[in-house]
């Protein structure tokens, strides 16, 4: 069926792709061993470690980000090894069903998926482990399923307290380039990253940030490792090349992405994320609804998830609002199914963008017969326009 006007795709990624990195990927096809491609090799490998926050190597894997999060474990970890989990929501529960089916051994800290990791719980965990048995400490940064993040710099601390050695991985998949993060500044081992939620790219590449220790590691590391491993990729990557074929098309899109990110500056991007994120909230307080996270600081910027009142379906309300007013909303997931929908506020992203989201979340409660109140559009509106807008088109 025609429908007009564009698609509101507000799940929170795959996010909306600028324009200009769109057409930066429609280009002809390179050949990746000519040396023009080096250059661009060079140009998407260096840029992207600002992203980061990182000075050490970063390697760019043609794969959705769930072939990162196996990078980092099988380039530095060996077969019955014990890594400390938490499990904050779905995605650090896929995580340790991975790190499972690869013959390691999750030692799982559960949450009531309303808040970040439990750090209280992770030192306690390190502090027991008198033998160090435990290889690596495994966060998700950004819990896509919740919108709750974890405080990554206070989970160093709390590792540097305890005189652990672990490595630290961290999942960034939707929170890099959307939320503030520091590989370096948080002695973070593996960076785990992904192209499609605030890099504004299609889905396709993942990242790998490296550590010195994770890379020392990694060299008696017995799980086994091919397609993933570093060596060959970094060896390559010294002069812009990849040891098999890598995603061309998308790699111009990325150096077009970081431009953009540059431009606008990083700390900028995480301010507008925030400002948004908190014009969300006070709409779906002004709804009568309730955010799942429930702790103020661990709140996403990247993203909002909702909770539905007792007894109405959260999948029937997002079927409601795709039919009827063309807009994609995230839905529950896991133990969260039919129980809440996300409203994805990252990327490319603007107030009217937000506005027009929330209004079609409201007109959706309403058309689904969902109790609230009116009101939670006007809500954000107000903060919107009391806040400073981040556009200045004056100039
Ligand atoms: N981790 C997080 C936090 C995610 O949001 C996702 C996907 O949304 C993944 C991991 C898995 O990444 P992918 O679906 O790109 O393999």
């Amino acid at each position: 069926m025609h429908k007009p006007g564009r698609h509101f795709l507000q799940i929170p990624g795959p996010s909306n792709v600028p324009d200009d990195v769109l057409r930066a990927i429609d280009q002809p096809t390179m050949d990746h061993r000519s040396p023009e491609f080096g250059e661009l090799g060079l140009r998407a490998l260096s840029g992207i470690k600002t992203i980061f926050k990182t000075k050490e190597d970063v390697v760019i894997y043609p794969a959705s980000g769930t072939g990162a999060w196996e990078a980092a474990l099988v380039n530095t970890l060996s077969p019955g090894d014990t890594v400390l989990m938490c499990q904050t929501g779905h995605f650090a529960s896929l995580w340790e069903t991975l790190a499972k089916r690869l013959g390691l051994v999750p030692k799982v800290i559960d949450t009531d998926w309303r808040t970040g990791a439990d750090l209280a719980a992770i030192e306690d965990h390190l502090e027991r482990d008198f033998e160090h048995t435990i290889k690596a400490v495994c966060v998700v940064h950004n819990e896509t399923s919740t919108g709750c993040t974890s405080q990554i710099d206070k989970l160093r601390a709390v590792m540097d307290a305890t005189g652990h050695p672990a490595l630290l991985m961290v999942d960034t998949i939707s929170s890099l380039g959307s939320i503030d993060y520091r590989h370096d500044e948080w002695g973070v081992d593996v960076t785990i990253g992904g192209s499609q939620k605030g890099l504004m790219l299609p889905p396709g590449l993942s990242f790998n940030a490296i550590s010195a220790k994770a890379r020392e590691a990694s060299r008696t590391a017995g799980l086994a490792r091919a397609f993933w491993s570093w060596d060959e990729m970094i060896a390559a990557n010294a002069t812009g090349f990849f040891p098999y074929t890598p995603s061309t098309n998308l790699l111009y899109g990325l150096v077009a992405a970081l431009d953009r990110l540059h431009a606008e500056g990083l700390d900028n991007v995480f301010k507008r994320h925030q400002r948004h994120a908190e014009a969300t909230r006070r709409a779906v307080r002004g709804w009568g609804l309730e955010v799942l996270c429930k702790v103020p600081e661990h709140s996403s910027g990247a993203l909002t998830a909702v909770l539905l009142p007792q007894g109405h379906s959260a999948d029937a309300f997002r079927k409601v609002v795709h039919t009827r007013l063309n807009m994609s909303l995230g839905n529950g997931l896991g133990r969260l199914a039919d129980k809440v929908f996300r409203i994805g506020h990252l990327g490319d992203f603007n107030d009217l963008m937000l506005a027009g989201t929330l209004s079609g979340v409201e007109m959706g409660l309403k058309l689904a017969e969902v109790p609230h109140q009116a009101g939670g559009v006007q809500a954000a509106l107000e903060y919107l326009s009391e806040t400073n807008p981040s556009l200045d088109l004056s100039h």
